[in-house]
């Protein structure tokens, strides 16, 4: 028998709502990022003309490669919206996944096929076939993926280069969480672009910074597509700073996996199905969807937010699945205890 689901929300009006369905990462820009932000601020009144000269060296510092290879972008969001404007014609989408590139491919009207790429239910891996690869002129790819935080091994990436002319477009925006990359590639295969984005492992979301790292030709095409000004000058202050305090994002970056893995053990021990996540959320599976719903609710009357599967941030995910951003310590605190506590109601609650 299930405990009832119903009740009234007890969610106080005092009670600080906890945001574990975005991710964002609980901690706070480095003093540098301040320091920078801040005195871009002052500077509000003009256009960013300076271009963007500085941030693309930055950025392609940090990348290994040349700034004419590189484009920064409001968000990832942005290059996702680029990318299939101009190349979305037929796409091919790996599911479970992000929902972005189907979301912004509707808009266009993409013609899309979707891969799904769970098996057994836990277990992701790309799932195109040649044909797939052939009838497509542009193919996803979501390294690790989100919402699974799976990794797709580079051979497998290389496997889809290999046999396509399509743009292949790899969503690295959990990057600064693996350090797998393919951008070394772009050399080899002209058709691979690669995104990015400042909000997850830089924690500036807020701030709206991605970017592209492709071919000269095709970054100077994606460009020409793009708003002239489309980075305010206050994210590009904050992505040329992020990226000269390397040092304080590393720690920061290492404590979250920490976390994230600390809690991970935690739910698997209360008996829930987890997978081994490599962003910056945990990733769950209950045994039913009325368990889901249930905890779901719960959480929430506590003021505890995270996303289930029918959220539409995901494409594709159909079952009893969670996803939950790691955020800080103090929050991930709050839910454990909440967690702890539903799923012993539960056990307490199953028939014998
Ligand atoms: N790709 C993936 C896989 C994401 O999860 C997100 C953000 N949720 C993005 C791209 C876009 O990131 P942003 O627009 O915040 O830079």
């Amino acid at each position: 028998m299930w405990p009832l689901a119903i009740g009234i929300n007890r969610m106080s009006k005092d009670l600080k709502p906890i945001h574990l369905d975005y991710s964002g990462a609980g901690y706070p820009p480095s003093a540098l990022v301040k320091k920078a932000t801040r005195s871009a601020l002052s500077h509000a009144d003009c256009y960013p003309y300076e271009g963007y000269d500085k941030l693309h060296e930055k950025i392609a510092e940090y990348c290994k490669t040349e700034s004419k290879n590189v484009f920064a972008t409001n968000g990832g969001d942005e290059a996702i919206e680029l990318i299939v404007t101009l190349f979305g014609r037929r796409m091919l989408i790996p599911t479970p996944t992000y929902n972005e590139y189907e979301y912004i491919g509707k808009s266009r009207n993409s013609e899309i096929r979707y891969k799904n790429c769970l098996s057994n239910d836990i277990s992701y891996s790309l799932n195109y076939t040649k044909a797939d690869l052939k009838w497509a002129t542009l193919v996803w790819i979501c390294n690790p993926n989100n919402p699974t935080g799976s990794i797709i091994p580079k051979k497998d990436i290389l496997w889809v280069l290999d046999n396509t002319d399509a743009i292949v477009a790899v969503d690295e925006a959990y990057y600064e969480f693996t350090g797998n990359s393919v951008i070394d590639l772009i050399k080899r295969y002209k058709n691979l672009i690669v995104l990015r984005t400042f909000s997850k492992g830089f924690g500036l979301a807020g701030l709206r910074l991605g970017y592209m790292v492709s071919n000269q030709s095709r970054i100077s095409y994606l460009k020409v597509a793009a708003q002239e000004f489309n980075v305010n000058r206050i994210a590009r202050a904050a992505g040329i700073a992020a990226l000269s305090s390397l040092g304080y994002y590393k720690r920061r970056i290492a404590a979250m996996k920490r976390l994230r893995d600390e809690f991970e053990r935690f739910a698997s021990g209360l008996g829930i199905y987890v997978f081994k996540s490599n962003g910056g959320f945990a990733f769950l599976k209950f045994k039913s969807i009325a368990e889901l719903e249930w905890i779901y609710a719960k959480l929430k009357n506590k003021g505890i937010f995270v996303f289930k599967a029918s959220d539409s941030e995901f494409t594709g995910l159909k079952g009893p699945y969670m996803r939950i951003a790691i955020g800080n310590r103090d929050d991930l605190h709050a839910l454990k205890r909440e967690l702890k506590s539903l799923m012993q109601r539960l056990s307490n609650t199953k028939p014998k």
